[in-house]
């Protein structure tokens, strides 16, 4: 048993983790996740998927309780969101749908960037600030609120992936993702900080 865990942790490869501690995710544990995730993620979706028509890749989500925090990760082909129950009722709790919106939008753009990366995408953007630029894009198309659009900065500044450059350095590209897909960088500047 314990062997079998093993390959089966090899064999799934992260992506991101917006987590400064490891995990130890066991995919025998993935579940369901629930109505109200499955409704965010279906909002970033919609937002996205014009982008990505006819390529976008097929991406899965569950809730998993030894996930750190929130990952992307492939696992035997497949492309899976995961997120901490305890991880996403903190975020909602400090911010809100924004704040959720903010972490789905960022992990879907990392899934995006591999099929479809738009003309305006830099190439000398690390894999992170390419997703972070996916995610300033989904904010406009879902044409947050200048509350909720600050809520969602906020969650991508105080939860980083270990790699992730500077909060100065990823604003600039949160911004050009931003109004590169339709928002008002008047906007988007008052909701940032
Ligand atoms: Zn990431």
């Amino acid at each position: 048993m314990v062997k079998l865990l093993y390959s089966l942790f090899l064999s799934a490869q992260i992506i991101c983790t917006l987590a400064s501690t490891p995990s130890s995710y066991n995919a025998y544990l993935d579940q369901r996740p629930t109505g109200d995730a499955m409704e965010l993620a279906g909002t970033v979706n919609a937002a996205l998927v014009s982008m990505c028509r006819p390529n976008c890749p097929a991406l899965a989500m569950f809730r998993n309780s030894t996930a750190a925090n929130v990952m992307l990760v492939t696992d035997a082909g497949r492309t899976k969101i995961l997120y901490k129950p305890e991880f996403f009722t903190s975020v909602y709790e400090s911010y809100g749908d924004g704040g959720i919106l903010a972490i789905l939008a960022h992990e879907v753009g990392h899934a995006i960037d591999a099929v479809a990366p738009p003309h305006w995408m830099k190439s000398g953007w690390a894999p992170e600030l390419r997703a972070d630029a996916w995610a300033g894009c989904a904010f406009a198309k879902m044409n947050l609120s200048g509350s909720a659009l600050k809520s969602s900065l906020m969650t991508l500044s105080k939860y980083p992936s270990p790699t992730h450059p500077n909060w100065a350095t990823r604003l600039p590209v949160l911004r050009a993702g931003y109004t590169q897909c339709g928002g008002d960088g008047a906007s988007f500047d008052k909701a940032s900080f």
